[in-house]
Order: C-alpha cells, then sequence, then structure tokens
C-alpha cells in the first residue's frame, strides 16, 4: 500500500518510503506471507549449515540476477555490502586504492564512509583515506586518468540517490569498464537505491550497454525488511577462502523469506513494466510543474528515482507537502526527492503534483520569487 496514517488519523501519501524500502509498498501481501509462513518454523540457521528457505531464496534470486552475476552474499543493510564489495575487490586485485565520484553516497559504516563523498557524514569520524579518491561523476576524463594500475575497485552508483539524482551517462560506464578492463581492477556498481524496478528496468544499469563485476543491492529487495546482497563474477569469490568472510544475522532464515515474498510481489505485480510505464507519466506531470515555476531549476533522475531541482533547498517546499498529506525527501542541497512506490496510481499522481504545485508556488511567494 501507498498510503500511511499518523497517530491523528490523517492519510499521507508516502513518496518518501523510507528512503525507498517500501517501494514494494507497505504490508505488502506477498511479503507478509512468506514472513508468517516462515514465523513458526525456525528463525536462526547459520550459513555452515544448509536452508530450505536460503536455497528458495537464491533460486528466487537466479530470476533477478544477470545471469554472470550468480554468486550471492547475503548481509542485512546496503552499508555491509558495499564493505563487502570492497574487500572482495582489494582481495582479488591485491590492491588497496578505490576511486569513487563526488556526491557518491555508499553508508554509513567506516569502509563505506571512506568512498562516501559530503565531508559532513565524515569528517566527525575522521573517515579519510589517502587510498579512496574521488572524481567527477560523468567525467569521462578523469576515469581515463585516475583509474591507473595501482586500483582495486571503481565504485558508482549508476544513478546517484541521496546525492541529487544525477544520471550516469552512456560513455561514463562504458569508459569505467574499458578502463578497468585494461589495468585489472573491478568495476562496482552500489544499486542499493537505482536497483529491483527502482528505474524501469530490473537494475539501473540494463538501461546501458555496461556489465559491472559486483552490484549491491539492499533497500527495497526484501519489502521493507533488513536485507542486502552481494552479487559478484565467479573470478571474484573463488579467491575469498572459508572463514575469511563472515555475518551472523546475514541469510537468516525470516530475512530469506522476506526476500521471497519480495521478489514474488516484484515478478506477478509486473513492477518493472508498470514502473517503466507510469514513471514516463509522472515524469511528464513534473516537467509540466517545472515550466510553470521559476523556482525550479531542472527535472532530475530516472523512472521512479526523480525529483525537482529547485533554486533552494527543499526544506520549506517538504514541509508544506507534509502539512497537506504528501511525505516526500531531499537528496543533495537543493532536489526535491520522490521514491514512490510501485503501485502508485494515476489520481495519486494527480494529486501528488497539484500539491507540489501549489507548495512550490507557496515557497515561492514567501521568497518572493515571481
Ligand atoms: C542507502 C544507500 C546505502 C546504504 O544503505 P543502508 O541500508 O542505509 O546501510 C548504500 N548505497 C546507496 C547507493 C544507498 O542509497
Amino acid at each position: 500500500m501507498q498510503y500511511v496514517w499518523d497517530d491523528k488519523g490523517n492519510k499521507y501519501l508516502d513518496v518518501h518510503t523510507g528512503h525507498g524500502a517500501a517501494f514494494l509498498g507497505h504490508s505488502n501481501p506477498y511479503v507478509i506471507e512468506e514472513i508468517k509462513k516462515q514465523l513458526g518454523k525456525i528463525m536462526v540457521t547459520p550459513l555452515a549449515f544448509e536452508s530450505d528457505v536460503r536455497d528458495q531464496c537464491l533460486e528466487m534470486l537466479d530470476k533477478i540476477l544477470p545471469p554472470y552475476l550468480r554468486n550471492v552474499f547475503f548481509q542485512n543493510s546496503g552499508t555491509e555490502a558495499v564493505e563487502l564489495a570492497l574487500k572482495l575487490a582489494k582481495k582479488v586485485t591485491y590492491r588497496k586504492k578505490v576511486v569513487a565520484f563526488r556526491n557518491s553516497f555508499h553508508g554509513r559504516t567506516l569502509g563505506s564512509l571512506l568512498v562516501t563523498w559530503n565531508p559532513k557524514y565524515r569528517k566527525p569520524f575522521f573517515a579519510e583515506s589517502s587510498d579512496v579518491i574521488f572524481l567527477k561523476y560523468n567525467s569521462v576524463d578523469d576515469v581515463e586518468k585516475f583509474v591507473t594500475e595501482d586500483v582495486a575497485a571503481v565504485i558508482v552508483e549508476v544513478v546517484q540517490g541521496e546525492g541529487g539524482l544525477a544520471v550516469a551517462s552512456e560513455e561514463f560506464l562504458k569508459t569505467i569498464r574499458s578502463r578497468c578492463d585494461e589495468v585489472g581492477c573491478v568495476v562496482v556498481f552500489d544499486e542499493v537505491q537505482s536497483g529491483f524496478g527502482r528505474t524501469g528496468k530490473i537494475w539501473a544499469h540494463q538501461h546501458y550497454n555496461t556489465k559491472p563485476d559486483i552490484i549491491t543491492a539492499g533497500k527495497a529487495i526484501a519489502g521493507g525488511f533488513p536485507v542486502s546482497i552481494v552479487a559478484a563474477r565467479d573470478w571474484l569469490v573463488s579467491e575469498i577462502e572459508t572463514g575469511e568472510h563472515g555475518t551472523t544475522h546475514g541469510g537468516n532464515p525470516l530475512a530469506c523469506a522476506a526476500l521471497i515474498g519480495g521478489i514474488k510481489a516484484f515478478i506477478k505485480d509486473n513492477v518493472v513494466e508498470r514502473v517503466s510505464e507510469n514513471s514516463k507519466v509522472l515524469r511528464g506531470k513534473l516537467e509540466e510543474v517545472a515550466k510553470k515555476h521559476k523556482l525550479v531549476r531542472a527535472v532530475k533522475g530516472l523512472g521512479y528515482m526523480v525529483g525537482l531541482e529547485l533554486r533552494v533547498p527543499p526544506t520549506n517546499v517538504l514541509k508544506i507537502l507534509q502539512e497537506n498529506g504528501i511525505l516526500a525527501l531531499k537528496a543533495g542541497l537543493t532536489v526535491l526527492r520522490l521514491l514512490p512506490p510501485y503501485m502508485i496510481t494515476y489520481s495519486d499522481m494527480e494529486r501528488l503534483m497539484s500539491v507540489i504545485d501549489y507548495a512550490i508556488g507557496k515557497e515561492e511567494a514567501n521568497r518572493g520569487i515571481h
């Protein structure tokens, strides 16, 4: 479901979805059913032991993962998945340098923080490393110049989420791929936010003719249950020996059940087709609103990972939206971001647009912009 209610009974259309985690809506029936089935059986099975529900989950993942990325590690959060992706790359290349990009966001644990651009998140925790370099997003020249033979991995979001909804260019991703092939480094696409149908393809990189060595996924994949995965090529996992990496809760039976439910919903409800079609309508409406208002610079993003770049921070606009029954969020400094669940209807979109139109108009009036 795409709605939530507060303690006073007010109803909200949720296009915040917990940073995209509720992309399958709240209380998705497929997810609930699978969790319920598992709940009474067993809740802890360490990875060292076989587990039916985990095997079934891996079979379901085969339906959505690219055929060359069928080695799956289960984790619990996006940041853990990123940590593991970087560990794999370092182990297999025997190098320590990592290339990331300006405005990137890859998580808040110390390893992922090192490749997260915004100093606000890093500085208080001394998360800085001379082994990490940040290049300009979409700069082909930078990739050609700075991805050298001492680089273990290039980590990149195909569509930047927290950083402001920039979309990778075809040439950029292709250059990352070809440059990494030349110098022998690992291409990591962080699809924690952009993956699982969010952009109108199963994985955002499938809009492009480029193949990564590793993807990370999380946020929405288990219908809101905390699950993340790393999916990697064969040559990356053969180097990892038993006991070198581990996780207590990763691959937990309840988490696997939630993931099975998530993928069932994803397939049965034709999530990819729906997002691909309906996001065009949403985009059209956003373009109309953008044209009407001087406060709006541009429409940003891809699929159901969209927003409006404003000339000011979206703080007041978000407040007005919330007062009028819409939950949305920000990206970067000035982007109003919308992460709708896949079942959002045309009438939801109509309402969403009229409230956004109103909120931006009000903010323009407040600021004396005409
Ligand atoms: C949210 C996000 C993460 C971190 O995920 P958590 O589950 O919050 O740890 C990593 N990468 C990207 C691209 C994200 O959007």
